[in-house]
């Protein structure tokens, strides 16, 4: 067993932080059309913590959602508009890996790619694994 990490991270103001202990789960990034709106970035990069794991710790509390899906709902920050991820019915909820503060670290570099086919062809996504 490893040691419980804490990962940090929040929206542009601040008014949004979140805390995410434990293990890093199916990092990876994503070109589908909902991620590409909901981002308003070619490509997404994910990933995912059990819910218990992750902490809402700004003045802000909990952010803001938006049912995005049957399963799922789109967390944003209300003050700033700032996307922060996504909150699962499943127990889990999925942080883009953009809004953390450390977004170097070896546990969040994406291991896959879905839905490759919905980025536009011109642009590709290198990950260079360490
Ligand atoms: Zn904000
Ligand atoms: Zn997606």
């Amino acid at each position: 067993m490893v040691d419980a990490k804490t990962y940090t991270g929040g929206c542009l103001c601040g008014h949004i932080r979140f805390e995410a202990k434990g293990l890093a789960v199916n990092p990876h990034t994503c070109s589908c059309e909902m991620c590409r709106r909901h981002t308003g970035a070619l490509t997404a990069a994910w990933v995912e913590f059990p819910s218990k794991a992750v902490s809402w710790t700004g003045p802000g509390g909990a952010p803001s959602v938006y049912r995005s899906s049957k399963v799922s709902s789109r967390a944003f920050c209300a003050m700033c508009g700032s996307t922060l991820g996504a909150i699962d019915d499943a127990p889990t909820v999925a942080l883009l890996v953009g809004s953390f503060d450390e977004p170097d670290d070896a546990e969040l570099v994406p291991k896959g790619h879905s839905f490759r086919s919905g980025q536009p062809k011109w642009w590709t996504v290198e990950i260079s694994q360490r």
